[in-house]
């Protein structure tokens, strides 16, 4: 049996984003936090794992299926924005700018490392087509989120669908001189007449 505090530094290391060191202040914390402190951390670990799962519709992490954007009858059903993973849906809403359905692939395409279009939820995608007018692709502006547009496209057009990508530019605030060619090309080819 290993040392209760090694083991919950060792299973803190394994989150995203948490070092040793961070891993070993956390679990320091929450050796010196009353009892009711840590319970309530670890209930809601079990809670998310119990109550959560994906929509059966669009893989939305929800309660309820199918989700809240799914039974929405107000929200645009001619539309669907395509994500790779269910917490980039959030940013899009607090936009306030979209009122459509959302589909979420969880994952995008790396050849790389073995993705391929069958292990990301692109046959449950091409079940919603009735009545979509148009796709707008919100995967990311990395390679991997590049290649899925790509693919996606080539898919979609042809089913006489309209697909579009989200315009990736310069940051708000931002410099000319301090802005990569990558994101300024993308600025470039996303410029709109004034
Ligand atoms: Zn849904």
């Amino acid at each position: 049996m290993s040392d209760p505090l090694a083991r919950l530094i060792g299973e803190l290391s394994r989150l995203p984003s948490i070092g040793p060191k961070t891993a070993t202040r956390i679990a320091h914390y929450v050796l010196k936090a009353p009892p009711a402190e840590a319970r309530a951390l670890a209930e809601a670990l079990l809670e998310v794992k119990e109550k959560l799962f994906h929509c059966s519709l669009c893989n939305v992490i929800t309660a309820a299926d199918p989700c809240r954007f799914c039974a929405d009858e107000r929200r645009d059903r001619s539309r669907i924005c395509v994500v790779e993973e269910p917490f980039n849906i959030e940013p899009i809403e607090r936009t306030g700018e979209y009122l459509g359905l959302y589909h979420v692939l969880l994952g995008a395409l790396s050849p790389h490392r073995g993705i391929g279009p069958d292990r990301l939820a692109i046959p449950a995608l091409l079940t919603r087509l009735d009545g979509i007018v148009e796709v707008i692709v919100a995967t990311n502006p990395n390679v991997e989120g590049e290649a899925t547009a790509l693919y996606l496209a080539r898919l979609l057009k042809p089913r006489g669908i309209t697909v579009t990508r989200l315009a990736f530019g310069m940051p708000v605030g931002g410099d000319i001189e301090y802005t990569d060619e990558v994101t300024l090309g993308r600025s470039l080819a996303g410029r709109r007449e004034m």
